[in-house]
């Protein structure tokens, strides 16, 4: 298929990979030029990218950022035409998706939320879950490109109801993730090293794909992005803002937003989100020893 993928960043860069090595016919835009993909044409713009393609993909930071890839100057809507779909596998606001998708549709395009789970890994080995909102009809002409850069595909309902099943899923993964630094760092104050402590994680029903993920960087003291705390902090207020409309009080997760804030203070916005575990080490004055498992 012609495919015009917007946004070439830790995720969008893999992304637009596989879709050239699976044979698609590829153009490729990032807001910061000097980025290309093999097998794929450069465009200077997001509306020349998406000029005559069936697709336009994009995967940038937030909702503005789509707001502005779409309808900015030189943005994408320029450029659209009937039939044409836009899939979007940045993780955004739901309510902002609708009202994207509605106004694309007066120009007779179909839109599909399609964020993703799976990370830089999932990313470069083309194994994402992709969690869609849209028309069934509308993904079934995707499914070969959902297929070129994924293992599996969720439809949640329409428009809108992918990103909030994202928002839902990134709500676990936050909590999740600070549940095992917190028990790693009070190990550590209470002398259970980390090496001991991994095996009977893994043996016992405390496991989980979040902890057997980020076990092997936190323990190798690597926290260089793989998804930079800053966006899981953006995914942390937009789930919180989802709550707040939704009137859903999200206490827990209020808390961990709050750590989020503080380790960007700190200076850690661009590492890893694992790197929240380096607040609550400077807060007890230790730091957390010990080979992943
Ligand atoms: P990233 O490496 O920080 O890349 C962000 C991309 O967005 C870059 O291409 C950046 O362009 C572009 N961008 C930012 N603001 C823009 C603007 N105003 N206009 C145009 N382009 C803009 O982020 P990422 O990890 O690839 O994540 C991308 C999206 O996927 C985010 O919504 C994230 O939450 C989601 N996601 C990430 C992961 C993960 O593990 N990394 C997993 C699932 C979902 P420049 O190069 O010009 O800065």
């Amino acid at each position: 298929m012609r495919v015009a993928f917007l946004g070439l960043g830790i995720m969008g860069q893999a992304m637009a990979a596989n879709l050239a090595k699976a044979g698609h016919e590829v153009t490729v835009w990032n807001r910061t030029p000097g980025k290309q993909i093999e097998g794929a044409r450069t465009a200077a713009t997001a509306a020349e990218a998406a000029q005559g393609v069936e697709v336009v993909w994009l995967c940038v930071s937030d909702t503005a950022a789509v707001e502005s890839v779409l309808f900015g100057e030189s943005g994408a809507e320029q450029s659209l035409t009937e039939g044409m779909i836009v899939a979007d596998s940045s993780t955004i606001s739901p309510s902002a998706t609708r009202k994207f998708a509605e106004r694309l549709a007066r120009r007779g395009v179909q839109y599909v939320d399609s964020p993703v789970t799976g990370s830089k890994t999932g990313a470069e080995s083309g194994t994402l879950l992709f969690i869609l909102g849209g028309e069934e009809q509308t993904i079934e002409k995707l499914k070969p490109l959902y297929a070129a850069m994924g293992k599996k595909i969720f439809r949640m309902g329409e428009v809108g109801k992918g990103q909030s099943a994202k928002l839902v899923m990134n709500l676990q993964i936050a909590l999740i993730y600070e549940g095992f630094a917190e028990a790693l760092t009070l190990g550590a104050k209470l002398g259970v090293d980390a090496e001991n402590l991994m095996p009977l994680i893994q043996a016992s029903m405390v496991r989980s794909g979040v902890v057997e993920y980020k076990a092997p960087f936190v323990l190798g003291r690597d926290f260089a992005a793989n998804f930079p705390l800053k966006l899981m902090s953006k995914d942390i207020r937009l789930a919180l803002e989802a709550g707040k409309e939704a009137r859903v009080k999200l206490p827990g997760l209020e808390t961990v937003g709050e750590i989020y804030e503080m380790a960007i203070e700190d200076g850690h916005a661009e590492l890893d989100y694992a790197a929240t575990l380096l607040l609550l080490e400077k807060w007890a004055g230790v730091e957390v020893k010990g080979q992943a498992a």
